[in-house]
């Protein structure tokens, strides 16, 4: 209940002149409480549209979204139409569009902006009260009691003194909740069974044991640390008649004490670590002191036993995956390798098998503005927009200026956000200008000036069958400077390092050293498809990437895959070579899909960790 409160302030929080941002929206959206909202009687098709909604803000690159363009969206309304009359013809556009409209209007819309702290309460109420009424949610056990607990504390709040308080921003209303909030818990009460029953220790007054159990009675759970509460510190909360943690800690003590006095044997747990950090609760030194005095000791140690647990922690390793002949013979009859795909395999088999043999793709996620994937592809679009026209011809020194990379830039800026990119947007704008022109004046115009340089192509998608599979790939630019072939690839990176190639390193035969020598593929696939496609001769070709990312634009930004002692032909043909290997391999029945040889590295940011059982990865690197 907690969780679903966070997402709605977040993607409240996240409002800028009338939109929000795509990854919280679509956070909320997919929040269970808020997915299963029923459009009717049925919750099936709320999650058909929350999902459909998801995929088509990916799809589009949507960051931030306006809730009234949405909900009035034709083409996103006939997506979600398409899909839903597979499972009930009855649904109108008209529906689904009132029903998003409602959704809005009884979570979000609600939740805007508030003229009071109890004003602020009363409608974080209304929208439990909305989702408990309209959503399957309240079918979950623990529904009800998180829930009644949470509106309880919204209703204590709207009652207290506080309630006419104000703060200046929307931002306070929020603070304020999330402090709030913090501070209650939920009672457990054991199931109605003989026998053992797990009790939380509010519920146990009133009932006797034969034998009691408790555990965790550890000074930190029973009563607990107060926490350290900025907004309502303790003396605040007992002039607003608040409980306190004082309040808190009588409350438990008395509650501890009925429930020793209730039972016929009782045996503590509690841990306690020779730093200090954890202690026996202060109830059970009192009980020990007691006992202490009874008997007339100055030790505890006859009344507690120490256990101590061998506990061997082993951890999944990914199994490889042996090849069928079905696999091997479709592979041999459709597999299509990228250079991305290529790199996919030295990093880790596996993760090759599920993404391009398999086909288990990961979904498209909503993204931020700032993301860099967004920053990518916004910069690839504009330089692909600002070049197109002189595809084909010389480039001149007049035609790169800087009124018209503008103009490209606010329409791919407009295509991407809307018409009135403000705040944030506003400011990337005007960054990836800024950096886009620093790009043309101190790399592109002294290189026009110094060499003839005619574009031959833009985003060329290049294919070939090579090997028994087919090789593809798309290159960002193709010119001719002089005789010779370039073939450049824009990066918005900066870290040349996490592309090079070591051919110092490199043992083609050997596919151990491929991943150490090889951080990408993708220049000598390219300089090998168009040499395929062309017939031109690798020495004739010069592959390269541009780094965009840089600080310091200049010359220095285009980097080969050649060097001082290897040219570019040279590390061309030792790759060529791993490329020719790897397929080999790759179609070889015997040889099974491998996992990453650094799993440590490899899997915590791996989207396939849970099949391979690798979570405890990205544990493991938190420490
Ligand atoms: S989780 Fe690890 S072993 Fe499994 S596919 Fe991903 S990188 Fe490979």
């Amino acid at each position: 209940a907690f969780g679903f409160l966070e997402s709605l302030m977040k993607l409240a929080e996240s409002e800028a002149e009338g939109t929000y941002s795509s990854m919280e929206y679509i956070k909320f959206l997919l929040h269970p409480y808020v997915k299963n909202i029923r459009l009717g009687t049925r919750s099936d098709i709320t999650r058909i549209i929350m999902h459909t909604i998801e995929e088509y803000l990916a799809e589009c690159g949507i960051v931030h979204v306006s809730l009234e363009s949405l909900e009035q969206d034709d083409a996103l309304l006939a997506s979600i139409h398409k899909r839903t009359a597979r499972v009930d013809e009855t649904i109108t556009r008209e529906h689904i569009r009132e029903h998003i409209e409602e959704i809005h209007l009884n979570t979000l819309k609600k939740f805007k902006t508030f003229p009071t702290i109890g004003e602020c309460a009363r409608s974080a109420r209304e929208i439990f009260l909305y989702i408990f009424t309209r959503s399957t949610a309240y079918l979950h056990p623990y529904f009800r009691p998180y829930v009644e607990r949470l509106t309880d504390a919204l209703d204590s709040v709207a009652s207290s003194l506080l309630a006419e308080q104000r703060f200046t921003e929307q931002a306070g209303y929020f603070s304020f909740l999330r402090h709030f909030l913090a501070t209650e818990s939920v009672p457990f009460s054991g199931t109605p069974l003989k026998g053992v029953q797990v009790l939380g220790l509010l519920e146990t007054r009133n009932l006797s044991f034969d034998t009691l159990y408790m555990l965790d009675v550890n000074d930190d759970i029973v009563p607990g640390k107060p926490e350290a509460d900025l907004l309502l510190p303790q003396q605040v909360r007992a002039r607003l008649g608040l409980e306190t943690y004082r309040d808190r800690e009588k409350l438990v003590e008395y509650y501890f004490n009925l429930a020793v006095a209730n039972a016929n044997t009782v045996y503590f747990f509690y841990t306690s670590s020779a730093s200090g950090k954890q202690e026996k609760s202060r109830f059970v030194e009192k009980l020990l002191w007691q006992m202490q005095q009874r008997d007339c000791t100055i030790s505890a140690e006859p009344y507690e036993r120490i256990a101590k647990y061998r506990v061997h922690l082993a951890n999944a390793h990914p199994q490889e995956i042996p090849k069928t002949g079905e696999m091997v013979r479709w592979m041999k009859q459709q597999l299509q390798l990228s250079a991305t795909a290529l790199d996919t395999y030295t990093t880790c088999q596996i993760k090759f098998y599920y993404r391009h043999v398999f086909h288990l793709d990961v979904k498209d996620e909503v993204s931020d503005a700032n993301d860099a994937s967004v920053v990518g592809k916004i910069v690839h679009k504009a330089l692909f927009e600002y070049f197109e026209p002189y595809t084909g011809k010389t480039l001149a020194k007049e035609m790169l200026t800087q009124e018209r990379l503008q103009e490209v830039v606010d329409s791919c800026f407009t295509n991407q956000f809307g018409a009135n990119a403000t705040g944030m947007n506003m400011l990337f704008k005007e960054q990836v200008a800024e950096h886009l022109w620093k790009f043309l004046e101190r790399y592109q115009i002294p290189l026009v000036e110094r060499e003839q340089i005619t574009i031959m192509a833009l985003e060329r998608s290049l294919q070939v069958e090579k090997w028994g599979v087919t090789l593809k790939g798309t290159i960002d630019r193709i010119e001719m400077r002089g005789t010779h072939v370039h073939i450049l690839d824009y990066k918005t990176t900066s870290d040349e390092k996490a592309l090079c190639i070591r051919l110092d390193r490199l043992i083609p035969d050997d596919s151990s050293t491929w991943q150490d020598a090889i951080q990408s593929f993708q220049l000598p696939m390219y300089m090998l498809l168009y040499n395929e496609m062309t017939d031109r001769g690798t020495e004739h070709i010069t592959p390269a990437y541009l780094f965009l990312g840089r600080t310091t634009i200049d010359g220095e930004i285009e980097g080969g895959i050649g060097n001082e002692h290897e040219s570019a032909g040279t590390v061309y043909r030792a790759i060529e070579k791993v490329i020719f290997n790897m397929i080999q391999e790759i179609l070889d029945p015997n040889h099974a899909f491998l996992p990453a040889s650094h799993i440590e590295k490899q899997c915590p940011a791996c989207p396939y960790h849970v099949m391979c059982g690798t979570q405890w990865t990205g544990v493991h690197r938190k420490f």
